[in-house]
């Protein structure tokens, strides 16, 4: 399963592999739209379109999420990284050290509490849909630490000191030759 989904991504020749590789970028879009696509939902409003919209972007999101697990640094995700990475990575280390602490047990099961914890009080106890506002706040910071962290990778600071075998072993680019090219 894992090897398929892996083969899946990796494969820039294959239709399958250019539309997966094309809309991961839109992750960040994604993220966006979903939470539109919330505030019917908040509101009370169950119309299909809304179910419709909201299930495009999770699954923008899922595959956005898939990309940055199973493909090396594409093109455009180079692309992407920004020419100040490193005073990026710094400016936003506490985005980088959630996206450290969720990827952990105690992280993806307090993630996977808030939804039991939402679930239970919306439809079993009735109260009002409010109660999700934690959960869609996870999957935001999740989405985008996740999207932040594939693209300052080389230069997070959580990365090295507990190098789990995973990350990039080589010391950062000095900033200085970054900022002079
Ligand atoms: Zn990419
Ligand atoms: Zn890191």
């Amino acid at each position: 399963m894992l090897a398929a989904i892996d083969d899946a991504f990796n494969h820039e020749s294959s239709l399958l592999g250019r539309f997966l590789t094309t809309t991961a970028h839109f992750m960040l879009y994604a993220v966006g739209a979903a939470t539109l696509a919330r505030i019917p939902f908040y509101l009370g409003i169950d119309h299909w379109t809304v179910r419709l919209a909201q299930f495009v972007a999770a699954l923008l999101m899922l595959i956005g999420g898939l990309h940055i697990i199973h493909t090396r640094m594409c093109a455009r995700c180079i692309a992407d990284v920004p020419i100040d990475a490193s005073a990026r990575a710094e400016k936003e280390r506490r985005v980088l050290r959630l996206n450290h602490a969720l990827a952990t047990k105690r992280g993806v099961g307090t993630y996977l509490g808030l939804i039991v914890a939402a679930v239970l009080a919306n439809e079993v106890f009735g109260l009002p849909r409010v109660v999700y506002l934690p959960v869609d706040a996870a999957v935001v910071a999740l989405t985008y630490s996740a999207w932040l962290h594939h693209r300052v990778r080389p230069w997070c600071p959580h990365c090295r000191p507990w190098d789990n075998g995973e990350g990039i072993r080589e010391s950062s680019p000095d900033p200085v030759v970054k900022a002079t090219r």
